[in-house]
């Protein structure tokens, strides 16, 4: 499952790629990727004609801005865009083409069919699902202190389900939860209401470098074939605890241990990271 910084790699990268192309027009192989307007002719009629003009993101959604419109497409397990010459053979699994009328195509695949496309008017898309309950963004300036206590700090629920819910923060998944919270040094089954204020500090300094780190290390990474995880796994090497139980904990050697949170696997140290009620 790409999380946000996979999601941004992506996003600068498409970004590269297709600002200033002009869909001629579309064709849509797999209707069930197309979630809005109800029928896919609706939607390739809708597109013809129109120029990418940007490619934003909201949480782990792509915004492909046009003028006029908004493409929300969400890349879920395994979507992918590639740009290639029209005249290449098409792969398996390619489920959208939106022809540009300077001979080149961007192509959508997805071998596990979930990803979704939602074209909206320019605006509408922040008013609707799905983009309408999303929380904070980590990296934008509006992501606080004060903002991420004024979310969570009187759940007495588990932290990490908190983290993962994309209605209070976006973009975080299970890896860099993970990541974030063995760096704030806080056990993932602790409740908000018993952190500390020095333990918030270090909640909210560790989300923000996990992601920053994440997306400088993804964000090197120019392809001219793109996708929401594998192809740009240069962060992986540099994780903490995520995928390394068994392995010395980088803080005090104590191996890594997994469990499960919320059916989530999750690793932490133990030592580091001492449950509620141990210290
Ligand atoms: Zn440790």
């Amino acid at each position: 499952m790409p999380e946000l910084p996979e999601v941004e790699t992506v996003r600068r990268t498409l970004n590269e790629l297709v600002a200033g192309k002009r869909i001629q027009s579309v064709t849509v192989r797999l209707p069930r990727i197309i979630q809005r307007p109800a029928e896919p002719e609706q939607f390739a009629a809708a597109l013809a004609g129109h120029t990418i003009e940007t490619v934003e993101r909201r949480g782990k959604f792509l915004r492909i801005m046009l003028d006029g419109l908004v493409l929300v497409s969400h890349l879920r397990m395994e979507g992918r865009y590639g740009v290639f010459p029209s005249d290449e053979p098409i792969e398996l699994h390619t489920h959208v083409i939106f022809h540009f009328d300077d001979g080149t195509d961007l192509r959508y695949k997805d071998v596990r069919q979930f990803g979704t496309m939602h074209l909206f008017k320019r605006g509408e898309e922040l008013e609707l699902p799905p983009l309408n309950k999303l929380g904070i963004e980590p990296l934008e300036s509006e992501f606080t202190l004060e903002a991420l206590r004024g979310k969570l700090e009187k759940r007495t629920t588990r932290i990490k389900p908190l983290l993962l819910n994309q209605e209070h923060i976006v973009g975080l998944g299970n890896i860099y939860v993970d990541e974030a919270l063995f760096q704030a040094r806080i056990h993932p089954e602790r409740t908000p209401d018993t952190l500390k204020p020095a333990e918030w500090k270090r909640l909210y300094e560790a989300i923000r470098s996990t992601l920053a780190h994440a997306v400088d290390a993804g964000g090197s990474s120019i392809k001219s074939y793109v996708n929401g995880q594998g192809e740009m796994g240069m962060f992986q090497h540099q994780l903490l605890v995520y995928g390394r139980k068994d392995e010395p904990c980088p803080a005090c050697a104590k191996p890594i241990e997994k469990f499960t949170v919320g059916g989530r696997g999750t690793h932490i140290c133990s030592k580091c990271q001492p449950p509620a009620g141990s210290k």
